[in-house]
């Protein structure tokens, strides 16, 4: 048997002596009886929204498991909580226990202006190498939402997040590197670019672009799904949209020849009949994509995309099936994961105990699901929808809902966990 760990030091903050940190070996997740999650509790309605997410999460845990189970969270800071204590608002304290301990849960951040980062949600992605940010997106019954038919959507989105015009290499007009860039492409690439233009560039990899559909190709294995769809603007950005969809192909030939085909072998080789068992990898342009989720939904399982289209579609599928402030979401590399709410800080209803817990809610489930606790996870869910369909909401989907009971963050929490 191996000797026990050594806990790990921080400069701040101590991790609680009760619990057990998740270990990777090989390529697998060990997830112990008491992992400790580092949570990031948020700031506007963060601490309103996480504190009822953590009371359904160990409700749901202990009812699954009847105490054999339990999360042991762990407080680390960012954003404003972190200015005040480390005068720093992303701690390396932070950073250390999201990589040490693997799993983490997080609150919406502001980035305090003149902060010295760009974004720090985005900052966060890149420091801890965070590539795939994953949005399912399906339908709770009850949910008001825009389109006649919402139940049809329930796809998962995997968005690259590391690269593209997101990669944050950009200058603005007039400056020295933006004239430098201009010159350089008139002199050098004989290409023509207006002198009062700003730069920016768009990046993308092979190196980023496979790991990210080797992760979407994955999920649909793991989860028994029919098709993965990359979705570029190949038409117009061949080298970078368009390489994305040859490299994602070249990825699923290469190393998932057992269990793929592409959408071209099923008409070419297999006369229109998809062979069992066989997921279909197929590509959409990005604005035809867009007309298919709202006229074929029910067609598309996984989508992986580039960033700036992953961005896009995520909104625009969670706001088809009503859903933007109850959209989930994580942040993940090969192991390390970050479970976040999609929405911001609403500061206008920070300490109000008013918002939806949804999304953030929506977001632990997924957490769980990561740890394969699927029990509790499909608990969580259940009650949501029940609760819900009691028409028992906070005030985001009171207001769209004829006769519901509208009530705080606490009180919805309250009755959720009622609803397990
Ligand atoms: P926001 O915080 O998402 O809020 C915009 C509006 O969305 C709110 O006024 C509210 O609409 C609705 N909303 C958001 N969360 C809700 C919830 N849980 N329940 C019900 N309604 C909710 O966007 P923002 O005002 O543009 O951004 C505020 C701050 O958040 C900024 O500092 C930004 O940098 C930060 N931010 C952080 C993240 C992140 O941490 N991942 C993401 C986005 C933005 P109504 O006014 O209609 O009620």
């Amino acid at each position: 048997m191996a000797g026990k760990a050594t806990t790990p030091k921080f400069a701040k903050i101590t991790p609680p002596s009760d619990g057990t940190p998740i270990r990777i070996a090989g390529d697998k997740r060990i997830i112990p009886d008491n992992p400790i999650i580092p949570v990031i509790e948020g700031d506007g309605i963060g601490p309103d929204i996480m504190r009822a997410t953590r009371r359904v999460v160990d409700a749901a845990v202990q009812k699954a498991f009847g105490g054999q189970k339990r999360i042991v969270w762990f407080d680390v800071y960012a954003g404003e909580l972190a200015l005040a204590r480390y005068d720093d608002i992303l701690p390396a304290d932070t950073i250390k226990a999201v990589k040490t301990y693997i799993v983490a849960l997080k609150g919406p951040l502001t980035t305090p202006i003149g902060g010295g980062f760009r974004s720090l949600n985005v900052t966060m992605r890149q420091v801890m190498n965070l590539y795939a940010c994953v949005r399912p997106v399906r339908y709770f019954q009850g949910v008001p939402a825009p389109v006649k038919h919402p139940e049809r959507m329930n796809v998962v989105i995997f968005r690259e997040n590391t690269e593209d015009v997101y990669a944050g290499i950009e200058w603005p007009k007039g400056s020295k590197e933006a004239k430098t860039v201009i010159k350089f492409l008139e002199t050098k690439m004989k290409v023509k670019v207006r002198s009062d233009s700003g730069i920016g560039i768009k990046p993308i990899s092979v190196t980023g672009t496979q790991r990210l559909v080797r992760k979407a190709i994955r999920h649909a294995i793991d989860h028994g799904l029919r098709s993965v769809t990359l979705v570029h603007k190949g038409n117009i950005m061949k080298y970078t949209e368009g390489a994305f969809r040859d490299w994602g192909y070249a990825l699923a030939k290469k190393e998932f020849a057992a269990q793929t085909v592409t959408e071209a072998e099923v008409t070419s080789k297999y006369d229109g009949q998809v062979p069992a068992g066989k997921i279909v990898i197929k590509d959409r342009i990005a604005d035809s994509m867009f007309q298919q989720v709202l006229l074929r939904p029910d067609e598309y399982d996984v989508l992986a995309t580039p960033n700036l289209n992953g961005d896009y579609l995520s909104d625009a599928c969670a706001a088809q099936v009503g859903g933007l402030g109850m959209a989930p979401g994580a942040n993940i590399s090969d192991h390390v994961a970050l479970f976040e709410a999609t929405h911001g800080t609403a500061p206008k209803y920070a300490g109000l105990d008013k918002v939806n817990p949804g999304s953030l809610i929506l977001s632990a489930v997924m957490m769980l699901d990561y740890l394969n606790w699927g029990q509790p996870a499909r608990l969580i869910e259940k009650a949501l929808e029940k609760t819900i369909g009691e028409k028992i909401v906070t005030y985001d989907l009171a207001r769209l809902m004829e006769g519901a009971r509208e009530v705080s963050t606490s009180c919805y929490a309250d009755r959720i966990i009622q609803n397990l």
